[in-house]
């Protein structure tokens, strides 16, 4: 195979950057990554330092061409909602980076919603309008630039050259129209006071964009997705109806729909949010994503906070000591509950306990929970979408757990299978870039190329009146926060 073949992808994750690159079929022929951290300075704020972040793609992506030579072309996958402001001229940001997370916008979000305006405070939106507030005359007469990480990853690897944002990425800033995914709303950001020149070209998800020109050789840049997406396609999910879910600290439920733009355009009535999942030849291709606030959150609170299991791997050979939870119920919800609830004021719950309740039955209670929480997801996603989920497919540090996938299977009693990468992100990325390279005709067709490390069939169903039941008790916990509509 020819070396030119290879593809590098640049993943900017929350807490690291990853630098892969993989060869024509998706094989990983060297990956590298590094911690990065964000910063939070006080309760609710995120921020991160995106010259660090720039420095730290820079770094990684050298050393990987390095060990694996040159490349046809590279794939950007990030992290989503995050905003970043720059000069132009110097490239420098004006102030900090501000991450998805971060929530100093609720009041400014609320504000809105009350003039008829719903954003949330994980989208960009409002980020972008807090960090022109803070400079003086908002930067009038400066040159400034708006972006999200993949912007600000394209911006770095081109040299400055190329101002993009792909349309998965736009789509949840907040900025546009579901409507309307090629374009930004005008009278958003005249509400916001956000002038129009600051923002990025809207770009397809693979598509050439520009060189990457500050590195060696000078691959073009080829692909821009945002994680949840690539993590979709990672899993072959280019179907309508095909759908993923992925379980690391939190969990996110993605699946795709079709090209008919969906009817509503913000969270939908079962507590799904539409996506863009990809833009191909500027056709978008829309799904819906179902969000699980903590999953394996819950399993590092057993081994850190409880310290009934050694490490989040022994999970499953203690849950596997007994045959069932003998009617242990645990509520994962520490942060509260997302899809379909979205009640910021529900806490964790255990049900049941007895005389008997034992280190086995809670841990397997813990891991029957957020498997409870997956066919929650999987059924709002059906209800939001009227589109039938016949499998799902899984990637994330979780599914290294059997007892979780079976637990899912049987909560779900749907086949559950198994990502053969851990994380099927960048893998996205590289097979996205792929299509814009030629190695594949079209998205469509990466369904051929995957198939999953293991399936899992569903066996016996869990009591799933039982859950909702627990759910209903563990709602309303902080009324006043319960009471928070974002
Ligand atoms: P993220 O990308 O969100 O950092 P990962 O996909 O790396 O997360 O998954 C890490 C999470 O998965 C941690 O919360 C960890 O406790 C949990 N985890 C890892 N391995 C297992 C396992 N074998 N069983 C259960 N949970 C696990």
């Amino acid at each position: 195979m020819a070396v030119t073949e290879r593809i590098l992808v640049v993943d900017v994750g929350t807490s690291s950057v990853r630098a892969s690159v993989f060869d024509r079929d998706g094989v990983t022929v060297t990956a590298a990554e590094r911690e990065l951290l964000p910063d939070s300075p006080a309760d609710g704020l995120v921020e991160f330092d995106a010259c660090a972040m720039a420095d730290t793609c820079m770094g990684l992506a050298r050393s990987a061409l390095e060990v694996a030579g040159p490349v046809a072309g590279v794939g950007i996958t990030n992290q989503r909602g995050s905003a970043i402001l720059w000069d132009r001229v110097t490239g420098e940001p004006v102030g900090p980076g501000l991450g998805w997370q971060d929530l100093r916008t609720v009041g400014a979000c609320l504000a809105l919603r009350a003039e008829g305006l719903k954003l949330g405070p994980n989208q960009s939106a409002t980020k972008v309008q807090w960090l022109l507030d803070q400079l003086p005359e908002r930067g009038a007469g400066r040159d400034l630039a708006f972006g999200t990480v993949d912007t600000w990853v394209a911006w770095t690897l081109s040299s400055g050259a190329v101002h993009v944002i792909d349309a998965t990425n736009a789509a949840i800033t907040g900025l546009q129209r579901s409507t309307r995914p090629d374009e930004w709303d005008a009278p958003t950001l005249a509400q916001l006071g956000v002038a129009p020149e600051l923002l990025p070209a809207i770009v397809d998800s693979c598509a050439v964009v520009g060189e990457a020109r500050a590195l060696p050789g000078e691959p073009p840049i080829v692909a821009l997705i945002g994680d949840q997406q690539a993590s979709l396609v990672g899993q072959g999910c280019v179907r309508a109806g095909d759908a993923k879910i992925t379980f690391g600290t939190g969990g996110m439920l993605d699946v795709v729909r079709g090209e008919q733009a969906p009817e509503v355009g913000t969270r939908g009535k079962a507590g799904t949010f539409p996506i863009v999942a990809w833009r191909e030849r500027g056709r978008v291709t829309w799904g819906a994503e179902a969000i699980m606030l903590a999953a394996g959150t819950n399993v590092q609170w057993l081994r850190d906070e409880l310290g009934i299991i050694p490490s989040s791997d022994a999970s499953a050979d203690v849950a596997a000591q007994c045959p069932d939870t003998g009617g242990v119920v645990f509520v994962p919800a520490p942060l509260g509950l997302g899809t379909p609830a979205w009640d910021y004021g529900a806490r964790g719950a255990l049900f049941g306990l007895t005389r008997g309740s034992g280190r086995p039955e809670i841990v397997r209670a813990v891991l029957e929970g957020v498997a409870h929480r997956g066919a929650d997801l999987v059924d709002a996603a059906e209800a939001d979408t009227n589109i039938a989920i016949a499998a799902l497919r899984v990637d994330g540090g979780m599914t290294d757990n059997p007892v979780f996938v079976q637990a899912l299977a049987d909560a779900s009693q749907r086949p559950v299978e198994i990502s053969p990468v851990r994380e099927a992100t960048s893998l996205g990325a590289a097979l996205m870039a792929g299509v814009t390279l030629g190695h594949h005709s079209s998205v469509g067709s990466l369904a051929t190329t995957w198939s999953p490390r293991a399936r899992v069939e569903p066996g016996a169903p869990l009591d799933r009146d039982r859950w909702r039941e627990a759910v209903s008790r563990s709602r309303g916990w902080i009324p006043e926060l319960s009471g928070v509509e974002l």
